[in-house]
Parts: C-alpha cells; structure tokens; sequence
C-alpha cells in the first residue's frame, strides 16, 4: 500500500486545538483584542501620535509592563519604532561605550554580535559561544561594558538564566522571545527588551526596552560623547519620546494596541507570575509528551534549558517536513523548524496567549498523523 499523503490527512475531532497559530513570531494574536481594535471604529486608527488617543495607549504600556515585570523606582520603558533588529543598531550606537560581550547560542543572538563586530567606533566583541541546543554562561571581563545575553534563544528552544555577570558592566538582555513568558529579577538587568510580535500577542515593528537607572545613565553619557549616532537610532531621542508617551516618528497604531490589550490582560490575571505559569504548563504538556513517545524527543538534552516559551522537538522515523504538511492540512500552522537549523524538527510556541488545551490537542494531532503516517 502507497505511503499516504500528509496533505490528505484529516484530523478527528478531539485533535483539533480552538486555535491552530503556534509559530514563535508572528505568533497568536487573541481574537478578542482584534474584537475590541475593531470597536474602536473611529476613534483610535487613523488618528493623530501626538495626541491623547494613541498617547494614552502608550502611557498604559508604560505603566502596564511598569507593574507587570515589577520595576524598582528610576526604571523606564522605552519604546521605538523597528523591532529588535533595530535596536540592536541602536544599542551599538547609544549604549555600548567601547567593547561588548555575546552570548552567542543561536541565530537571533549571533545577530547581535555581528552588529557590534561590524561598528567601526567600537573595539570587537568578545563572544562565548556554544553548540545549537546549548547554552553557556557569561565571562566576567573587566574590558566590557556591555554584557549581552539572550532570555530565550528562539531558534533553538533554549532558555537562560538571566544572572549579572559581574559588579561592573551593563547587562543587556534580548527578550523578544522571552519576556512574559519567562520569569525575571530586575535587579538582574539593565535593558530587558523585546518586541510585541511574540510573547505579547501583537504584532512587529515596534522594539520595547526596560531601562535601569544605569542604562539611562550611560545613554547619556554616551549620547554626549561626540559619537555620530543616526537620529533614528538614538536612544536618547527614544527616551525623551518615551517620556511624552510617543515615539520619535509615526508608530502602528494596531500594534501599540494590540500591546497594550495583552499586558492588561495578563496583569488583569495575576501578572508576570500568572504569564510565565501559562508557560509552564504548556511546556509540561509538550515535554511530557515527548518524553513517553518514542518516536519524538526534546532537542535541547538539558531539562533546565528547555524553553518554556518556545520548544523544539527532533523526530525520528518521521519526516518533521510531513507532520507540518498534514498539519497545515489541518489549519495547525507555522510549527515549522527555523530555517537555518535544517534538523528534523518542529517548533511549537508556548506563549501566554496559546491555551494549554490547545497544546494537549497539538500532541494528540501528532500522535495521530504519526499513526496514519505509520500506516
Ligand atoms: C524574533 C527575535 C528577534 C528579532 O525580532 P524583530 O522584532 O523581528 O527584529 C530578535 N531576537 C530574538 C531572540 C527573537 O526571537
């Protein structure tokens, strides 16, 4: 008998998850914050930043993420327009004052590295760097100024620790990925920054950046340095913005709201607290799962560094390729491994906003394309 075809396979019932959106980014956007974007009709899209409509939407991000991440008195939340690629741009610019290190464990935080390798004002970074599905721990070194660490390295599935290296230089954490899905200690960073396609529920474009006195501190000092910084990239400029409740230019009104629905709903719910045990138990789910079959296995080897934002699986005896077809067949969608890891994977979101339940259903699809796969 013929293998079937994955695009032919039609899922019972039971294995149908209410939402079928699990990629890590863009990722699930919760119909009911669509619902109440539509509602505001006229009053909110097409509408002037500069005045009290959207910039009332900022300032309840503000004080939103404010609460929801617990900031100690002097901390700010910065906002700009771009996403994390940008700021990283921006962070070479304004925050890095002669050397930096990396993290490096994956793709996103590799970026990074090479934004700051590339700047010519700056000396080259240092890199610690360890195999996909791994991670490694900062080097205290007393030529660096910014430390540079990855929250939850979304191509792999890893999850750090986010810990101060050292009594001197500025921790800077990228958090795109991992902010609300994960816990973290303030006191622990300097900028945390992320942007709202992911954990957030909303969509790309914007970069949002927790600073610590410190990091405002040091944008300063650095922006009255006599470095050529492109107004665009200036962290300064987004900081006085950032206090006016707007951004230097026009931002998507769609996306600060959308933002701006998610951190309430999670504060309304208990917090980052409640957020990253969202997390949790899908990522109990998932790897529990994993861990009674025999034909699929977490691919990160470290229980503590599997990501609890953000999973990726290895399969054996089954195309990953196949799973994702029938699965698309199915309106399960975007479980697709990141392009440059080329394993037999698959990569499934586990963010505040994707149900448990839905997570459970995911698993019994499996189960049963594996089973049909299997003839
Ligand atoms: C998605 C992602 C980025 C890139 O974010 P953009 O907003 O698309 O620039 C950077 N770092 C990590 C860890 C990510 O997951």
């Amino acid at each position: 008998m013929a293998a079937p075809d994955p695009a032919d396979i039609v899922l019972p019932a039971d294995c149908r998850p209410a939402d079928g959106r699990f990629g890590s980014g863009p990722s699930k956007v919760r119909t009911e914050a669509l619902d109440r974007l539509a509602a505001t009709g006229g009053t909110f899209l097409g509408t002037s930043h500069r005045r009290d409509g959207v910039k009332s939407v900022v300032r309840r991000v503000r004080e939103g993420l404010a609460t929801m991440f617990s900031l100690p008195d002097g901390y700010e939340v910065v906002l700009g327009n771009g996403g994390s690629t940008v700021l990283w741009d921006a962070l070479a610019f304004g925050l890095v004052e002669q050397r930096s290190e990396h993290v490096v464990i994956g793709e996103f935080s590799s970026k990074f590295a090479e934004v700051t390798r590339g700047a010519p004002f700056l000396d080259d970074p240092v890199v610690v760097s360890s195999p996909p599905g791994t991670r490694i721990a900062p080097v205290v070194d007393p030529t660096v100024d910014v430390y540079a660490l990855v929250h939850n390295e979304t191509s792999t599935g890893v999850m750090c620790d986010v810990v101060r290296p050292a009594a001197t230089g500025l921790v800077a954490v990228d958090a795109t990925s991992g902010a609300g899905s994960l816990r973290v200690d303030p006191a622990e960073f300097d900028v945390y920054y992320f942007a709202p396609q992911k954990a957030f529920g909303s969509d790309g474009g914007l970069w949002v950046a927790l600073c610590s006195p410190a990091a405002v501190e040091r944008i300063g000092r650095v922006a009255d340095s006599g470095r050529w910084i492109p107004p665009s990239l200036d962290l300064r400029t987004a900081l006085d913005n950032s206090r006016l409740d707007q951004t230097y230019n026009t931002p998507a009104l769609a996306t600060l709201f959308l933002l701006c629905d998610t951190v309430e709903w999670i504060n309304d719910q208990g917090g980052l607290a409640w957020s990253a045990g969202r997390s949790d138990a899908s990522a109990a789910v998932l790897y529990g799962w994993a861990e009674q079959r025999d034909f699929v296995t977490p691919f990160v080897a470290d229980p503590a560094a599997r990501s609890h934002a953000n999973a990726t699986l290895e399969f054996t005896g089954v195309d990953a390729g196949d799973l994702c077809t029938a699965l698309r067949a199915n309106g399960i969608v975007d479980v697709e491994p990141y392009r440059k890891i080329g394993a037999n994977q698959l990569r499934v979101a586990l963010f505040p906003a994707i149900e448990p339940d839905d997570v459970a259903a995911l698993t019994r699809a499996l189960d049963h394309v594996v089973d049909v796969l299997a003839g």
